[in-house]
């Protein structure tokens, strides 16, 4: 069957109301476009969940802050449309600003503590942003499961806590992050590095796994830990935006690593803004 591209909301509706009559079972990918292989590995860990994959296609300008890089987000409609053909998607869901906001539109979905660490405390308004469109699109493409990759280690808690909170009857399923091969988790913003940052890159990576190794020897030494990696990160041309140790589940800072935790970074190379984490639990 060839894949669908569908770009109103009352079509994608439409067909998400044939297949849920059908009870079939319909993975959802939402992504923001410029496909990578992360992106390209969430889709194929969908087929494996559902024989429906849809993937939503939109760069939700309400999760954007004013001096953020909305007008300037990498879009390529057209490749992205080759490179899911090729997997056998069953159905793209890209609409317009105006198909999913409309004049007049008002409702945000807020959580009350889990954007209070992390991102969230540098980007206020962003995971109101994230919850309100994933809801929509869950509202719209109406799957049995979704599929959100673990790079993005605080966006994959909030939507679990609201699907929990507003008892949503979908299946989130968590990706890990996929990397390019010297490590760098790959992003639609790596598109923005200078050759000379993206050399330096990796080494964001290198330093939360030092970390990690640092914390699974000693792990009440996060203070040093994290001071040491933050001097590190700045000798080699990163400003550190945070670097934190942080519960698994409630993102609250650790001291030391008592139970599962994440080691949690955001740091800018020249303009680019890079994100990176990895788990750390307490070693027996
Ligand atoms: P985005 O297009 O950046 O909004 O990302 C769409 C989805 O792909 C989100 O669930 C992201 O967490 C996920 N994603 C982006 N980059 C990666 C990566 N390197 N590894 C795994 N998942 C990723």
């Amino acid at each position: 069957m060839a894949m669908q591209v569908l770009k109103t909301v009352a079509e994608m509706k439409g067909l998400a109301t044939t297949w849920q009559r059908q009870a079939a079972e319909v993975c959802l990918v939402p992504t923001m476009g410029a496909l990578h292989e992360g992106h390209i590995a969430l889709v194929r860990e969908a087929a494996r969940h559902a024989p429906i994959v849809v993937v939503s296609i939109f760069v939700n300008p309400i999760q954007f802050g004013p001096k953020e890089d909305f007008d300037k987000y990498p879009r390529d409609l057209k490749s992205d449309l080759e490179k899911l053909e090729a997997l056998n998607v069953t159905c793209v869901f890209a609409p317009t600003e105006r198909e999913m906001y409309p004049e007049g539109f008002q409702t945000r979905v807020v959580l009350e503590h889990l954007p209070n660490h992390l991102c969230g405390i540098f980007r206020p308004g962003h995971f109101a942003g994230v919850a309100t469109v994933v809801l929509k699109l869950f509202q719209i493409c109406k799957p049995t499961s979704a599929v959100f990759g673990l790079k993005d280690y605080q966006q994959v808690l909030v939507i679990e806590r609201m699907v929990k909170d507003l008892n949503l009857d979908v299946k989130i399923i968590r990706h890990p992050t996929v990397r390019e091969p010297d490590g760098l988790a790959m992003s639609s913003r790596n598109a923005y590095l200078s050759p000379e940052e993206r050399a330096i890159a990796p080494e964001l990576y290198r330093t939360l796994c030092f970390v990690r190794g640092e914390l699974e020897k000693k792990p009440s030494d996060v203070s040093r830990v994290i001071a040491n990696a933050k001097e590190r990160l700045a000798r080699c041309g990163f400003v550190v935006q945070y670097f934190e140790v942080v519960d698994a589940d409630t993102l609250e800072p650790q001291s030391t690593v008592a139970s599962p935790c994440v080691v949690a970074a955001a740091v800018y190379l020249g303009a680019t803004r890079l994100i990176d984490n990895v788990e750390v639990v307490p070693k027996r």
